[in-house]
């Protein structure tokens, strides 16, 4: 199969940005691939690994010719990230980025894209709670979503050519507007990491029981929101800077239910808790049957070593 650009430049190669270059090598989708990292320890990974054909230690060089520029660091960076490739992208050529967080981001990049640059915000649904170019693997984005945030006036060839080239990295793509995206991933993503961030600072500070018990008894649940919690800092500290809105809303909700809760187990209403917990029972059936998790009992790990 013919590659379907001649060159993509990564900004940013960690998690996501190494799994895009094995994707692009195993299914043939770049003939070059540059690199830009911001510290010489990472483009030193970057050169071990083979991850790029070039490896550039200015942003703007490394996006000198590229028909794709692919964003891969923080979002917090976009911002000045984008000021600086500007002067140096290729007209016709496409701009999108893997953020977390959208109508931020088309807000903090949109202004610096030159005329003739297509710009169009992306985010895969796909990740682990690994960061750095070494945790990367061609496979990440098999049958995940990427959801693409176009914005108005967006050119649909490029939009087209875009969505090829995610399909071609094994996902599903889905189109929808910025602010959608956020409310949507604000509760199926920035708050389940919220709570496990605040679940594990809950039994980091209890002195009635031991870090030592906490650690020890961990398979009763517990660790399972450790492994979310393990997540980058950097990453999630700029996801609930930049989508503040949606996840207060949702984090509204999400309270109120929780207060309704605390109630039943107070009143001993055990119809209510039954409900809530079976309904919830058959959202897990769903996203086993829409191919999202394994079907496999305690995630598919060793049953002899878990609870
Ligand atoms: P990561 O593994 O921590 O890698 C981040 C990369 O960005 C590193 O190469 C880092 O360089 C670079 N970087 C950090 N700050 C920078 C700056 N100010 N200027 C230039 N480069 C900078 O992160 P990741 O998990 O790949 O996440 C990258 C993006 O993907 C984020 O926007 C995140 O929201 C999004 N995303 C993540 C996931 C996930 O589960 N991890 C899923 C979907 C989307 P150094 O190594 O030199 O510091």
């Amino acid at each position: 199969m013919t590659a379907l650009f001649d060159r993509v430049a990564l900004i940013g190669v960690g998690l996501i940005g190494s799994s895009l270059s094995h994707a692009m090598r195993a299914h043939g989708l770049a003939v070059h691939v540059s690199a830009h990292a911001r510290s010489a320890a990472t483009r030193s990974k970057v050169k071990d690994l083979g991850l790029a054909h070039s490896v550039h230690d200015s942003a703007a060089a490394a996006v000198v010719d590229a028909d794709l520029v692919i964003l891969c660091s923080p979002v917090g960076s976009y911002g000045a990230l984008a000021a600086e490739i500007a002067p140096a992208l290729k007209p016709g050529a496409i701009l999108t980025d893997v953020g977390s967080v959208k109508a931020a981001v088309a807000k903090d990049i949109g202004p610096h894209v030159p005329a003739g640059v297509h710009f169009i915000p992306g985010h895969p649904i796909a990740g682990t709670e690994q960061s750095g170019p070494e945790s990367g693997f061609a496979t990440l984005f098999a049958n995940r979503w990427c959801i693409l945030t176009p914005l108005p006036g967006c050119d649909p060839v490029a939009l087209a050519k875009l969505e090829t080239f995610w399909r071609r990295c094994g996902s599903d793509v889905e189109v929808m507007t910025p602010e959608h995206h956020d409310l949507v991933l604000a509760i199926t993503s920035h708050l389940p990491h919220l709570i496990a961030y605040n679940i594990v600072a809950t039994a980091a500070d209890l002195e009635e029981v031991t870090s030592s018990e906490v650690i020890k008894y961990s398979a009763g649940g517990f660790r399972d929101f450790t492994r979310i919690a393990a997540s980058d800092p950097t990453m999630w500290r700029d996801v609930f800077l930049n989508n503040r809105e949606a996840v207060l809303e949702m984090l509204g909700r999400f309270t109120e239910d929780l207060s309704a809760l605390q109630r039943a187990i107070r009143w001993g209403d055990g119809e209510t808790l039954f409900t809530l917990f079976s309904r919830s029972r058959e959202i897990r059936r769903g996203i086993i049957a829409a191919g999202q998790d394994t079907a496999a009992p305690n995630f598919g790990r060793n049953p002899e070593k878990s609870q």
